[in-house]
């Protein structure tokens, strides 16, 4: 089963281009983290971006956070940014700039869980384990035919059928050879986003067909059962967008930090409150989409901002310098309609 999935990978997999020999866990790092919630055709577009301002852990340990969120812009789930930051910053200073050596030692950095642990531990350091993301998940559920499996299930039964016992054991590199575990960990992704896919799996094409339960039991998709989804709440924000005319002539806007924690933590942006303003012009609103809330969003004109909010003043390019949430970004499009903010 490893040599045909290996032979299959080795012909058919996209030339993405993190994959590339030789394999380096800073690249390997910063494309699962994120990649977590986003297309791969936006981490194509936003890796060299991101890459050419933080080239190496180093770089990215000595940078400023709001230098890492602004480059994080437009990827969403900021949380991921200001954890990479975070990890960067033990790497760099209390390991020494040396990278953790086995999954253990990555599970210990900020922000690393599980799956990333061991993507990175597989794919750049070679160590013989299974990462379980949902691709990885479902091709698992379905070639050992479990409805309900727990990630432990899939990592030990993928473990069975497609390691050799032993191999990578070390944090030697073995790119390459016919048991290496960084490609088999790369094949599994890549044979759940392209083969097994979740409502129409090409069993015709796909390299594991002959050991495959789900295939054999004849409706793939039964496999595994889905999952309960939680449910999403409702939550109406006003956008209290407030400008003044600065000393150059040209508008400035008033933006808070917010939290560390709660909504769009940390990042800079208008204040969004559950209260409209008392004086104010309704300017637009909109349905925003997060994985746990739907939000109502009323964006508002008003001269001034909530009596809670610690604002600052930007221009316009400074604001979109600094990182802006993409409902900040939806709710200035609004503004632009209505002449403000040149
Ligand atoms: S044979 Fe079908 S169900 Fe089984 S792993 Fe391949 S694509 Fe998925």
């Amino acid at each position: 089963m490893r040599a045909s999935l290996l032979h299959w990978y080795d012909r058919s997999a996209r030339p993405l281009p993190w994959r590339r020999e030789p394999r380096d866990p800073y690249l390997t790092w910063v494309v699962e983290t994120m990649s977590q919630q986003t297309r791969i055709e936006t981490v194509v577009a936003r890796l060299p971006g991101f890459l050419a301002r933080f080239p190496d852990v180093g770089r990215l340990a000595a940078a400023d956070p709001g230098e890492v969120l602004a480059a994080w812009s437009g990827l969403g789930y900021y949380r991921r940014a200001r954890a990479l930051h975070a990890a960067a910053r033990v790497i760099a200073h209390d390991l020494d700039g040396r990278w953790p050596s086995d999954v253990a030692g990555w599970l210990r950095l900020p922000g690393v869980g599980p799956y990333t642990a061991a993507a990175v531990a597989a794919q750049a350091l070679g160590i013989a384990t299974i990462a379980v993301d949902g691709n990885v998940r479902r091709v698992g559920a379905r070639l050992l035919g479990l409805r309900e499996p727990t990630d432990a299930d899939v990592r030990r039964g993928l473990a069975e059928l497609l390691l050799v016992p032993g191999a990578g054991s070390s944090a030697t590199p073995v790119a390459g050879a016919a048991d290496d575990p960084a490609r088999v960990a790369e094949a599994l992704v890549e044979l759940g986003a392209v083969v097994c896919t979740p409502r129409r799996p090409r069993c015709d094409d796909c390299p594991l067909r002959s050991g495959c339960a789900a295939a054999a039991a004849g409706d793939p998709t039964r496999f595994p059962a889905p999952r309960r989804r939680p449910r999403v709440q409702p939550l109406t924000l006003h956008a209290w967008w407030v400008t003044r005319a600065g000393e150059d002539g040209r508008d400035r806007m008033a933006l808070e930090r917010r939290p560390e924690d709660g909504l769009w933590a940390g990042l800079h942006g208008p204040p969004w409150r559950t209260e409209a303003p008392a004086v104010g012009t309704r300017v637009a609103s909109f349905r925003h989409l997060l994985t746990h809330r739907r939000i109502e969003a009323i964006v508002w004109r008003t001269p001034t901002p909530p009596a809670d909010a610690e604002v600052a003043w930007y221009r316009r390019d400074e604001a979109l310098a600094l990182g802006l949430a993409r409902i900040d970004r939806r709710a200035l499009a609004c503004l632009d309609g209505h002449g403000a903010l040149g």
